[in-house]
């Protein structure tokens, strides 16, 4: 049985656009707290594989189990988001009026309202979890700057402590690293490899440097399937994952 284990699994899963098959009976599993990356050319299936796994996008059929018996096709993107599931787009979304610390401070105050979040004062295990999240996204000196002045990585790691705020047991990551330095992806690696083992993460990404940094396991999609899993040098040694990546 594949799914023990598992925090995701995704069973059978199909996604039509008119006929035409973004998802193609998709099958993977995640295991608790591991940091998979999943690599692919263009098209073949990873945003949509993310916006199923978050509600975005209902398969026509197959399912998505989250732990042993939570289906999430049955919920809806906000039920999903609140189950434990953050996702992380690829441009960074965050308050750029607002300090490094306020932007935190909203993510922990959840739902309620950006006024009165702000308005309401901080307890003690509040400030705790702050203080917490700013040295694991390595943002505590600046925690007064405005999230504006940030640097393109900075603003990324920001928003990866809004989404750790929310306590998310599973996180996807769409090109963490994309338009980053080479100094910033490191310490995105560094970043990442902190958080496996207490989260589960998925990891889409297309720098094979830092796929081969963070990843023990990497699977390959094609044309909405699993194309080939193992270690990065595994799969980049496959005939067919070459073929691909070269035959487009
Ligand atoms: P990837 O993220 O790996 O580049 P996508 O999941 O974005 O791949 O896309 C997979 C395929 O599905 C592509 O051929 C894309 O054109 C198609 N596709 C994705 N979303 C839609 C949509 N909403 N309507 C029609 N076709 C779509």
């Amino acid at each position: 049985d594949t799914r023990h284990g598992a925090i995701l699994y995704l069973d059978d899963v199909t996604v039509s656009f008119d006929g035409f098959r973004a998802l193609n009976k998709l099958t993977l599993d995640i295991g608790v707290g591991e940091l998979r990356c999943i690599i692919g050319p263009n098209g073949a299936g990873k945003t949509t594989m993310m916006d199923v796994i978050t509600g975005k996008t209902r398969p026509d059929s197959g399912s998505v189990f989250f732990g042993q018996t939570i289906d999430l096709t049955r919920h809806t993107e906000p039920e999903i988001a609140q189950l434990g599931i953050g996702r992380k787009f690829q441009k960074p979304t965050v308050f750029e009026a607002m300090s490094v610390h306020d932007n935190l401070a909203l993510a922990l105050a959840g739902n309620k309202s950006v006024w009165a979040s702000l308005r309401s004062r901080l307890t003690g295990a509040q400030r705790d979890r702050i203080g917490e999240l700013l040295a694991t996204i390595r943002l505590t000196e600046q925690h007064q700057r405005q999230a504006g002045l940030l640097s393109h990585g900075q603003k990324q790691w920001l928003e990866i402590g809004m989404l750790l705020a929310q306590e998310p047991q599973l996180l996807l990551l769409d090109e963490p690293v994309a338009g980053m330095t080479d100094a910033e992806t490191e310490k995105t690696a560094e970043l990442l490899l902190t958080l496996k083992g207490k989260h589960s993460l998925m990891v889409v990404e297309h720098d094979m440097d830092f796929v081969g940094s963070i990843a023990q396991k990497v699977t390959v999609l094609a044309e909405g399937s699993v194309l080939a899993e193992g270690s990065l040098a595994q799969v980049q040694a496959d005939e067919r994952v070459i073929e691909v990546y070269l035959g487009r």
